[in-house]
């Protein structure tokens, strides 16, 4: 069982051909709501990847709350634990033009709530074989569960931001994008950055995009796992889509090349469909697509 603590937003698109400049009104094309989030995005790729998940998290008592919890729901995931709030439930409104370009204001919400895991939180994420954490509930939170968690914690630290030395004490795996390294640790080379993520955790992997995904571990393995190579038409959550895969892949045991070629494999999928957690795949394509 893999168990997730984090984030639940709902993604409010509006695309339109130019972006409104302060103070003026356009019309937009069309306007779609996705749920989204990091960490319910990771915990519906694990569902969808083959294992059992518990989500932990918040969302609000408004219209969005009853949409997400029933979005993790149909992908399988115990959401036992997800708490309503009073107030708005998190979202990222994103306009996006024809050029492609976006901007994004995110509110936190009902994420922004979750300030600490309670006992029976803590009694959920126990019996299972890793905790996912990424940088989307208040840290205090964040470093409040890795630290009381007595299972492995696998940490996504996104959105790049400063990681408290209690936290990096407290987690065993770090998967960070290559932009993410960089900004932990000052350092533009992944190979030089993995040197020194290995200073702070005991294991790390750095994904590469369309290069794949580097590992490394303190007792001196490492591992490049090029990229399934694939037309990619929307790279939305495929950090998501490859943490959670490789939190299955680990959980059932998995050696550590084998477990990366699951997320890659996974991730390639993802990247292959539109949208976020519609475009995660199910354990039957991941296994198809490995074969
Ligand atoms: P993030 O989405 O967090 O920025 P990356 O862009 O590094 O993370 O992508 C995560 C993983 O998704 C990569 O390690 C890779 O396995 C897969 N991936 C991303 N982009 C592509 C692509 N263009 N083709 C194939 N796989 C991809």
């Amino acid at each position: 069982m893999i168990s997730v603590f984090g984030s639940a937003n709902m993604d409010l698109v509006a695309y339109t051909t130019i972006a409104p400049r302060r103070g003026e009104t356009v019309t937009g094309r069309a306007f779609s709501t996705i749920p989204g989030g990091k960490g319910a995005n990771q915990a519906i790729a694990a569902a969808r990847a083959g294992a059992e998940v518990a989500f932990v998290g918040a969302v609000g008592d408004d219209a969005f709350g009853p949409v997400m919890r029933g979005t993790l729901e149909s992908a399988g995931v115990d959401v036992s634990r997800l708490r309503v709030v009073p107030g708005s439930s998190g979202i990222a409104h994103i306009v996006v033009d024809d050029d492609g370009g976006n901007s994004i204001i995110v509110v936190p919400g009902a994420n922004g709530a979750v300030t600490g895991v309670s006992t029976e939180d803590l009694a959920v994420i126990a019996r299972s074989d890793a905790l996912l954490l990424q940088l989307e509930l208040p840290m205090e939170a964040v470093v409040a569960a890795a630290r009381q968690a007595k299972v492995p914690v696998v940490l996504t630290p996104a959105p790049a931001q400063e990681l408290p030395r209690e936290l990096l004490a407290a987690v065993d795996l770090i998967v960070p994008n290559e932009i993410e390294a960089a900004a932990i640790t000052g350092l533009a080379g992944p190979e030089e950055a993995l040197m020194a993520l290995l200073e702070l955790v005991p294991e790390a992997v750095i994904t590469l995009g369309g290069e794949g995904a580097l590992y490394g571990s303190r007792t001196g393995e490492r591992l490049r796992v090029p990229a399934v190579p694939v037309k990619a038409v929307d790279t939305t959550a495929a950090g998501d889509t490859f943490v959670g895969a490789l939190a299955v892949a680990r959980a059932e045991g998995r050696p550590h090349e084998e477990a990366l070629r699951f997320a890659t494999t996974a991730a390639a999928l993802s990247v292959q469909r539109a949208g976020a957690s519609t475009s995660m795949p199910t354990r039957h394509e991941i296994d198809a697509s490995l074969r």
